[in-house]
């Protein structure tokens, strides 16, 4: 029997298709052809692009990453933009179908969560009541994923399920300082700052705020694992332990740390903080991989400072 495998990565030139391409490339895996591809390859915002990528291709298995990704300060301003997750998620589901994809794993994100919530929240919580406002555009769209799938299910029984992470780092971030993440933003300002010669580290916002964060390097572990191995269309939670929730403030000192910075690190209060914690539980993943070891917190900030002390230059600025 003809066991073989490909596997199409929308999204792969980003921080997760990266960090996928790396393992996968390290692991040396038989039967299996892996193809990254990035909007050079085609516009998944445009129906007929998509179904020509998929036609060139033909996977057998798609990890669907490519979405317009944004931090709290892009979302804030730009809902309209973060819509057009929802043109690309159908007609990625719809060329999957059409072409007879076996699998496909999309991504959801703990952000997309109602704002108004029990925590910890779990995979079945999606839906039960309006996201955050600061984020609407992009929760909706992420949303209506969970909801393609399970109608491409019972219309014709089609594997297609998702993956919740929580807020992602590592290297092949987003550095720019209008659009990129916290981790990226504060690791890009502060390699600024030291070079500029300042002694005054500004961090936005209060530094309360509670986060979990998980080290692109286990996500693209995990994804690996659900896509061959995680058989339902209901979504799961990928997530490090809820006792690995972090404040701001510490992950400031930390990246500080990682840079070796010591002078002093403030805190703008006048700066918007998003909301204050969106703690995930994780225990439906814990239920099936009990033992997956996470990278430490420290050891990922460190190799993502590391990464891109040297390559700051080509990174995505
Ligand atoms: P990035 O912003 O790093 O990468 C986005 C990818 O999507 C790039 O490869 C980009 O291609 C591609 N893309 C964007 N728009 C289009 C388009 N119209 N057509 C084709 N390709 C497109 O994203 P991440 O790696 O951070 O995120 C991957 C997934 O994980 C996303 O679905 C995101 O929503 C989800 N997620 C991310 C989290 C995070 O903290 N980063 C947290 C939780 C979920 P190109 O490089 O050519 O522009």
């Amino acid at each position: 029997m003809n066991d073989s495998k490909l596997i199409l990565v929308t999204g792969g030139s980003g921080l997760v298709g990266k960090a996928i391409e790396e393992l996968v490339t390290l692991q040396k895996r038989e039967n299996e052809k892996w193809i990254f591809a990035s909007r050079k390859d085609a516009n998944l915002c445009d129906y007929k692009a998509t179904k020509d990528l998929f036609t060139k291709y033909k996977p057998t298995h798609v990890i669907h990453l490519a979405a317009k990704v944004g931090g709290l300060f892009d979302n804030i301003s730009n809902n309209l933009d973060f819509l057009d997750n929802l043109h690309i998620n159908d007609n990625v589901l719809q060329a999957s179908y059409e072409t007879g994809v076996k699998k496909v794993v999309s991504c959801l994100s703990t952000c997309i969560f109602p704002d108004k919530t029990n925590y910890p929240i779990d995979e079945t919580m999606v839906h039960y009541g309006p996201p955050h406002d600061s984020n609407f555009g992009y929760s909706y769209a992420k949303r209506m994923i969970d909801i393609l799938n399970r109608a491409y299910y019972q219309k014709h029984g089609c594997q297609f399920t998702s993956v919740i992470p929580c807020n992602v780092f590592g290297p092949h971030d987003n550095y720019n300082l209008k659009s990129g993440h916290v981790i990226p933003a504060l690791i890009r300002r502060l390699y600024d700052d030291i070079t500029a010669g300042k002694t005054q580290f500004t961090v936005y916002g209060s530094g309360k705020p509670l986060r979990q964060f998980i080290y692109s390097k286990d996500l693209a572990k995990l994804f690996v694992w659900v896509l061959f191995e995680y058989n339902e269309i209901e979504p799961i939670i990928l997530s490090v332990d809820e006792s690995e929730e972090v404040s701001i403030q510490h992950l400031a000192r930390e990246v500080a740390k990682a840079f070796d910075y010591n002078d002093e690190i403030v805190f703008d209060t006048t700066k918007a903080d998003g909301q204050y914690k969106k703690t995930a539980s994780n225990a439906k993943l814990r239920s099936y991989l009990p033992n997956f070891e996470f990278t430490p917190f420290s050891i990922a900030v460190k190799e993502s400072v590391d990464w891109y002390k040297k390559n700051h230059e080509s990174a995505r600025n």
